[in-house]
């Protein structure tokens, strides 16, 4: 009898380490809480809730006007070890769910090997009050255009003339009343007076194209995406970044704002612009 409730207590004792060791391995494995990511997988094509959290990125402390937090991720390289910066940004216009969603597909490639031996800090989505809108749209909460909102000279003049003139007051692409007037556009100032990137790569859509502002090569093809120079605004980020601060922007425009391209297209254009860096950025 004795013999036997020692047997069971043993039992009971293992079961209870089990329990406790499967607990701390699921524990392991679950995502991060991110309420956060509820509310964007619905506007994301083909990024869930769940991949949405196992992204890892985490308010960066800057809010959008409505309060939603600018997420981030930053995935540094060893200690001590300076390798080259790079700032990857989705969504400044929230009519461009495409942009988001492919920046959250990247962010599962930031452990291979390709991305490793550079410094990324990653923002997948610059515009959550437009991308949140009841109706998505390009312009922040506030009806300003992000990508018109950058400080680039001469801006007080030549901003608000190209839109009167040139867009005929389109609302879509209203430049604020000063440079920088919003959080959103100042958390991307802010971050790349911190950050210090050699490069910068925003994603966009729907014009199936590769542009670039900097003293570099452009990249030619990245994917089924070649270069064409798209334009110069005032205001734009890749007029401010790439021609203003000697920092280059590639520009990423997505064929489609709303569907994806093919799983493959999207490793393509990935190596494509990891190759092009290794080449260009030092
Ligand atoms: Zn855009």
């Amino acid at each position: 009898m004795a013999e036997e409730s020692v047997r069971l207590n043993l039992r009971s004792v293992r079961a209870g380490w089990a329990a406790l060791v499967l607990a701390c391995a699921g524990a392991a494995h679950a995502a991060p809480a991110a309420p956060w990511c509820e509310r964007l997988a619905p506007r994301l094509p083909t990024v869930s809730a769940d991949a949405c959290r196992q992204s890892a990125v985490v308010p960066s402390g800057a809010k959008s006007t409505k309060g939603f937090p600018i997420l981030e991720r930053d995935i540094a390289p060893r200690k001590g070890v300076d390798q080259p910066r790079v700032l990857l940004l989705g969504g400044i216009h929230g009519d461009e769910p495409s942009a988001s969603a492919l920046v959250f597909r990247w962010l599962k490639e930031m452990d291979t090997p390709g991305a490793q031996g550079l410094h990324w800090k990653v923002a997948p989505l610059l515009n959550p009050d437009g991308l949140l809108a009841a109706k998505p749209q390009r312009v922040n909460a506030r009806g300003v255009d992000l990508n018109r909102n950058f400080p680039t000279p001469g801006w007080q003049r030549e901003a608000p003339r190209y839109w009167a003139k040139v867009t005929r007051s389109d609302p879509r692409r209203f430049p604020g009343k000063n440079p920088l007037s919003e959080p959103e556009s100042k958390w991307v100032h802010d971050t790349i007076e911190r950050f210090r990137p050699d490069l910068i790569v925003s994603v966009h859509a729907p014009f199936g194209v590769l542009d670039f502002d900097g003293e570099a090569e452009p990249p030619r093809k990245f994917g089924r995406l070649s270069y064409r120079k798209v334009g110069v605004y005032p205001g734009s980020l890749g007029n401010y970044s790439g021609q203003h601060k000697q920092v280059p922007v590639i520009t990423i425009e997505l064929p489609h704002a709303q569907a994806m391209p093919s799983d493959a297209e999207i490793q393509r254009i990935w190596q494509d612009m990891l190759d092009w860096i290794r080449q260009n950025v030092n």
